[in-house]
């Protein structure tokens, strides 16, 4: 069984490293492609467009990040990746003010390996190549930024602050770290966002529905915006806006989808419905 295990192993790694390979060959033929989704105002809206990375397979097609994330996170390979969407990501925000959404932010995940390895050197490229303004740019940060190294990550904060990003910060991370919900209050963290665990049983589970409460609570207190994600029924549209979530995200208003489609995105009709 021993032997048996670790063969098992062997084979996971080997895995591994096939699939690091084809991801550097990826990166080098550029085979990552961003799609969009929106993200809308209570009254629906389109505030946000959040960039959502997929790497476009030769074979397998187009594949979600759950297949390839957490080995470019492992391998380091994250901070070539992260560096290009974000360039990718900015890049989309010229074609936003022709149609008048020059107040749609574009919004982008960062990893923790991404953050602690040049983002705001990247980021200063990127608001000087495209000449962004104050609220185009909004990076999705987890709590894993902090925990490594508070002192140092609230100085990048700052400085991300200082050129116009701004930051919003996934709630489920912060509520499973609780000593980082100190710092909170000391970074200029702009909006929290609830993560689309706490959305999905909202109609039969009261302990999410506290949760969700709790920070609503918490980010009014601390004057910060709240998203929702994950929004899929209208029971979550109605219970999240009447307690005060300020913006909505989630396949009842939208997929993920190109940028011309997000742009030109009305909330499904669906959505609308009382
Ligand atoms: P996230 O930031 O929480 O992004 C939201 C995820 O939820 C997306 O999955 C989106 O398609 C999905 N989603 C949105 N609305 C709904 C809904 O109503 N129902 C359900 N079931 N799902 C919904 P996706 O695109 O597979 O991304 C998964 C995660 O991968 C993201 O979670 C984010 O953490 C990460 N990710 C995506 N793009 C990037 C990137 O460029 N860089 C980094 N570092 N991470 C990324």
């Amino acid at each position: 069984m021993h032997r048996g295990v670790s063969r098992r192993q062997h084979s996971v790694e080997q895995r591994q490293i096939a699939v690091l390979q084809e991801l550097r060959a990826a990166l080098e033929r550029k085979e990552f492609r961003l799609l969009f989704q929106p993200v809308f105002s209570r009254d629906l809206r389109l505030v946000a467009l959040e960039a959502l990375v997929r790497w476009e397979h030769p074979l397998r097609g187009l594949l979600p990040p759950s297949e390839f994330i957490s080995i470019c996170e492992e391998s380091g390979l994250i901070v070539e990746l992260g560096r290009r969407v974000l360039h990718e990501a900015a890049h989309h925000y010229a074609f936003l003010v022709p149609q008048g959404l020059g107040h749609v932010r574009l919004s982008v995940n960062v990893s923790a390996m991404q953050f602690a390895h040049g983002l705001l050197d990247d980021v200063r490229r990127v608001v000087e190549e495209f000449d962004l303004p104050f609220g185009a740019l909004e990076l999705e940060l987890t709590e894993s930024v902090i925990v490594d190294d508070p002192e140092r990550a609230a100085q990048v904060m700052v400085a991300l602050a200082e050129l116009g990003v701004t930051i919003a910060s996934a709630i489920a991370d912060f509520g499973v770290g609780y000593s980082s919900l100190r710092y909170l209050k000391r970074l200029p963290i702009h909006r929290l966002k609830i993560d689309r665990s706490f959305v999905n049983d909202l109609e039969s589970d009261e302990s999410d529905r506290s949760i969700c409460e709790a920070v609503i609570a918490l980010a009014r207190t601390l004057r910060l915006g709240v998203v929702a994600e994950g929004v899929e029924s209208i029971f979550q549209r109605d219970w999240l806006r009447t307690s005060g979530a300020g913006e909505l995200q989630g396949y009842l208003f939208a997929k993920p989808v190109s940028f011309a489609a997000a742009t030109s995105a009305e909330p499904e009709p669906s959505a609308m419905a009382d």
